[in-house]
């Protein structure tokens, strides 16, 4: 059925032969072929209007089936990127309503576009109606005349973009005949769109995902007696995470389609998802994000409403809102939109995971009439592709005419919303937020504030020491909060003494720091990423991650600021900010304090072949103190160190003096990054951080795990992000893998499936039969041999289970609800090479899971408190018990142990066999990070049930042979957000064969 080849050769002879002749000379009449397969590929009258049921045929400008030989929405056949966007060309050569430019590549090299399409009138003065919207959007010097005159003169813009989730293969289909559509058709309708809205299309913003769609659909098409394949890659990273990265903008596609929207400041901008039955128009169960301005929570549900309403009209079954998705979390593609002062949003429309016809079963769930849900889908109907096109092109084409219908309201909309962002630092404030010139991470800090820049944030730098008054209530520290708490301790103390002591509280903020003002047009993005979040329980279930804090994930200070006299503080307006590399001193010794920035990985891989050493504790040089975990350099090539240290914004320390702290090699180990042939989405966030940073891995699947029975020949480190699900059913899932049925499958490109590999993916004989028994045999083997396996979140029970570590216990939470949060640790053992270069606090990204405990569970731990522990008799809960007839013995008074201590207690009256169990001391497991206590654990998101994991382990590196497993229960590299606890994996690998160092002189337990 694909005729790809044939359409594109077709496509160049038009290029040829383009000619701009269209509106007077061309004619309209009916494509009654195209027509007639409308209606037979449309099951139910009721999934159709009068705008989609039919298609014009203009003699000058070719409709799709010209270059697809099929009509969209045929049964049966999905197109390739390269002829979607031949086809979109196309149109653009032939008709003067449409313009398409190129809006960059993904990560694979496939083009992603844009295609305009308006009146000639319009689309001759695009870039004046650009200049419009960009005006509107930053306000700042505008009068309410001028604006309002702008308003009058500008067009408003609807971004329409498909299938960012490659799954989901309608929008790409429907985005050309709307295209085609919008650009020929004559009904009043259509030419409102066209004079008085400009439509922007973006056909697919996850290109190579798409076309590994279209590779698996086709080939399981030829081949219906073959199982399909599972799309392993739905992008080249992350699978349905890719509209997860507006907060980390890691994704070619994230910043491809930032930097469009940024220079065309769309009014609307429009995401065409695919799950739910049979169109839901989001708006959200709310909580609603609160940082967004109210008047875009009224425009979604407006334009929800219009769009239910034109549809249901028309009895157009199963058109509803509300129940799905919260709102929440600013980490969707179309947040692009609200995120910057526009109106972003979603459809979701049935899909079926291709182009087939079949019979849908719905549940209960998605068929009951509720409020918000008057006209619900039926319990079992025929689905098509085309009934898919039919409603997402209806339901837009009524978007885009609301749109143009209300253009004046929609744009004057966007521009209070612009003017109210500017206003925020004077009205709701903060003023400012703050990152201090003397954070120890400069490198962090500068990638966090170049982040914030290529969102379109503008960053200031003080000249000059500002002191702040810091009256009550002025002044929060946004991230530390116990530093918060000692503020308002040492404030309400303050307040009592003389005016001079008063005068300390004052603040200063030194000269050289960075100033994001709320006075801007974004300043609503930035307050919302640096911001702490609360998420009620009350609410309901959260869509996705509850919080996001990026100081504290990235590890990076940032200090919320109310006093509005900042705002008239001398300041600089910043470009793109590069930390200062070099090297101070004259010496053949060089040092590099250890401050966890990433950077210090990059450099430690850059300059693989030179020897370096990690000092196994703190010391100083020429009157600077060094961390324990700092670079020792002897001998160096100056000059290389030097060009490595100024690209990388490294400062180095050349001295003559002679140390005496102890060091151990640091490594440039050869590490494998496991996938496995069913998920990817988590490995990609891995492969992602370690590719910016140019870690090099070998990225390496279940399968070579299980067929390779040497595995410390090939590695140091075998990393596992999290896969599965947790649990026995997780750890079966991975040892089993796909079922070992059937003829073996082989992952490799082929005529049938050119796009399933490229470089940086992996490629197989086989896909089936997962790690296996031997996998995990090899696995042990390796860690036995002097490896170290670093298993994380879900992966952890993997190990735990194996038997690869002793007095260790990992388990799922039963009553703790914690979707995505940001939560406190503390640093538990300092002299562990895991832990170098950070402070004793650290915020992680945690979800839900695994509970992990250490120890000999001997009891002997704190009575439970409120007396739940002590049997029924007299007293009370505190007062004790008295046994009758006997002279009274008081209860043993409670020993009271810190949380490491209980972990480490074995009692003295232990019986021999137990002691026997107990794994001597160089074996037992060692926490280095520990959650922080139940009242302390949450800065932002959701939890319940805290109790479970405070104060448990975080992190655990548990000897094993020769080699360690290290386990992390939080997720220390997702979504490019937690930056801050990338170092701790970078720890663990630099230092992977001298993990054991600083247990021998370990700090005595108090
Ligand atoms: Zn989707």
């Amino acid at each position: 059925m694909m005729r790809s080849s044939l359409g594109v050769v077709f496509s160049l002879s038009f290029f040829a032969a383009s000619s701009l002749a269209q509106s007077t000379t061309c004619t309209l009449s009916d494509h009654v072929e195209y027509t007639r397969k409308i209606k037979e590929f449309t099951t139910e009258s009721f999934f159709s209007t009068e705008l989609v049921d039919h298609l014009p045929l203009s003699s000058c400008v070719p409709p799709p089936d010209v270059l697809l030989h099929h009509i969209v929405g045929a049964p049966d056949v999905l197109d390739y990127t390269k002829d979607i966007n031949a086809y979109l060309r196309l149109l653009a050569s032939k008709s003067p309503r449409v313009k398409v430019w190129s809006i960059g590549t993904s990560e694979e090299g496939r083009e992603m576009l844009v295609v305009a399409v308006s009146d000639e009138a319009n689309l001759a003065k695009l870039d004046r109606y650009k200049e419009i919207t960009a005006r509107l959007a930053d306000p700042r010097g505008l009068s309410e005349a001028e604006a309002q005159k702008l308003i009058a003169e500008g067009k408003p813009i609807y971004w329409a973009d498909g299938s960012i989730h490659s799954p989901e293969t309608g929008a790409p289909e429907m985005l050309m005949e709307l295209a085609y559509r919008l650009a020929v058709e004559d009904t009043p309708f259509i030419q409102k769109i066209r004079r008085d809205a400009i439509v922007l299309i973006t056909p697919i913003v996850e290109t190579d995902g798409h076309d590994r769609m279209v590779d698996i659909y086709m080939q399981h098409k030829k081949h219906p007696d073959q199982p399909p394949y599972p799309l392993i890659w739905w992008g080249h990273y992350v699978s349905h995470d890719n509209n997860r990265d507006n907060l980390g903008v890691s994704l070619a596609l994230s910043r491809n389609m930032l930097k469009t929207f940024l220079d065309w400041h769309p009014t609307v901008m429009h995401d065409l998802h695919e799950s739910v039955p049979y169109l839901y128009i989001m708006t959200g169960t709310g909580p609603y994000n609160a940082w967004l301005d109210p008047i875009v929570i009224s425009e979604w549900q407006e334009m929800a409403y219009h769009e239910i309403e034109e549809m249901t009209k028309r009895g157009v079954i199963g058109v509803w809102t509300h129940g799905f998705y919260d709102g929440w979390a600013p980490n969707y593609l179309l947040s692009i939109a609200n995120n910057h002062n526009s109106i972003g949003r979603f459809y979701e429309t049935f899909g079926n995971g291709g182009a087939d016809t079949r019979v849908r079963t719905l549940r209960p769930p998605d068929t009951s009439r509720e409020w918000y849900r008057p006209n619900p889908p039926l319990a079992k109907v025929k689905w098509s592709a085309r009934d898919n096109i039919n409603m997402q092109e209806s339901a837009i084409l009524f978007g885009m005419n609301n749109l143009a219908s209300n253009g004046q309201k929609f744009l004057n909309n966007f521009y209070l919303k612009s003017k109210r962002s500017v206003d925020k630092a004077r009205t709701e404030g903060p003023a400012a937020w703050v990152f201090p010139s003397d954070d120890p991470r400069p490198a962090e800090q500068a990638s966090l504030l170049n982040l914030l820049q290529l969102q379109g944030v503008e960053v200031h730098r003080l000249e000059k020491d500002l002191r702040l008054a810091s009256p009550p209530g002025s002044q929060d520290a946004g991230v530390d909060k116990e530093k918060g708490r000692e503020k308002s301790a040492e404030k309400s103390e303050a307040a009592a003494k003389s005016k001079e002591e008063k005068k300390l509280a004052e603040t200063i903020i030194p000269a050289g720091s960075y100033i994001v003002r709320m006075d801007q047009p974004y300043s609503r993005l930035a307050d919302m990423s640096l911001d702490t979040q609360f998420y009620s329980p009350r609410d309901p279930r959260s869509y996705d991650d509850t919080g996001w804090t990026l100081g504290a994930l990235r590890n990076v200070k940032t200090t919320r600021v109310t006093d509005l006299s900042i705002l008239s503080a001398a300041m600089q307006k910043m470009g793109k900010i590069d930390p200062p590399g070099s090297i101070d001193g004259q010496g053949k010794v060089f040092l590099i304090q250890h401050n966890t920035d990433n950077t210090l990985a990059t450099l430690r891989f850059r300059l693989a072949g030179v020897a370096m050493e990690a000092a196994e504790d703190s010391f100083e040089a020429d009157g600077i103190k060094f961390k324990a975990g700092s670079f020792i350099i002897r001998n160096a090539d100056r000059a290389q160190l030097e060009k490595a240290a100024k690209d990388l914004g490294i400062k180095v320390r050349a001295t003559n003096i002679s140390l005496s702290v102890g060091t151990h090699p640091l490594a440039a180990p050869r590490i494998a990054l496991v996938h496995n042939w069913q998920n990817t989405q988590n490995d990609g966030w891995f492969r992602i951080s370690m590719d910016e940073l140019k870690v090099p891995y070998t990225y390496f699947a279940d399968t070579s795990l299980r067929e390779t029975q040497n595995l410390r020949e090939k590695f140091d480190v075998i990393l596992i992000p999290p896969m599965g699900g947790g649990g026995p059913a997780g750890l079966s899932g991975m040892l089993r893998g796909l079922p070992l049925r059937g003829a073996p499958r082989p992952w490799k490109n082929s005529d049938e499936t050119p796009n399933f590999v490229s470089p940086g993916l992996d490629s197989t004989d086989d896909i089936r039969g997962g790690l296996g028994y031997q996998g995990l045999a090899n696995l042990e083997r390796f860690v036995r041999e002097g490896g170290l396996l670093i298993a994380v979140q879900t992966s952890a029970s993997l190990p735990v289970a194996a038997g690869m570590t002793e007095m260790v216990n990992v388990s799922d939470a039963h009553n703790m609800q914690a979707p995505g949060s940001v939560v406190l640790s503390t640093i538990d053992d300092k002299r562990s090479p895991i832990t170098y270069g950070y402070d004793d606090k650290l915020y992680i990204y945690f979800r839900q899971g695994p509970v992990i405990t250490v120890g000999g569970n001997f009891g002997g731990g704190p009575e439970e408190s409120g007396g739940s522990g002590r049997s029924s008799g007299r007293g009370t809960a505190s007062d004790p018990d008295i046994i009758q007839a006997r002279p009274y013995e008081p209860p043993e008074k409670p020993v009271k142990r810190t949380p490491r201590e209980q972990e480490l207690y074995i009692p003295e009256d232990l019986p021999d066999f137990a002691r026997f169990a107990i794994p001597p001391k160089d074996q037992q497991p060692r926490v280095v990070l520990r959650f922080a206590a139940e009242k302390d654990l949450l800065l932002s998101g959701m939890i319940t049930g805290g109790s479970e994991i405070a104060e448990k382990p975080a992190v655990v590196d548990v000897p094993h042979g020769k080699g360690h497993v290290v386990l992390f229960t939080n997720n220390p590299m997702w979504r490019g957000e937690t930056s801050g606890s990338y170092f701790l994996v970078f720890n663990a690998i630099l230092n992977f064969d001298h993990l054991d160092a600083g247990t021998t002189a370990a700090p005595p337990i108090k």
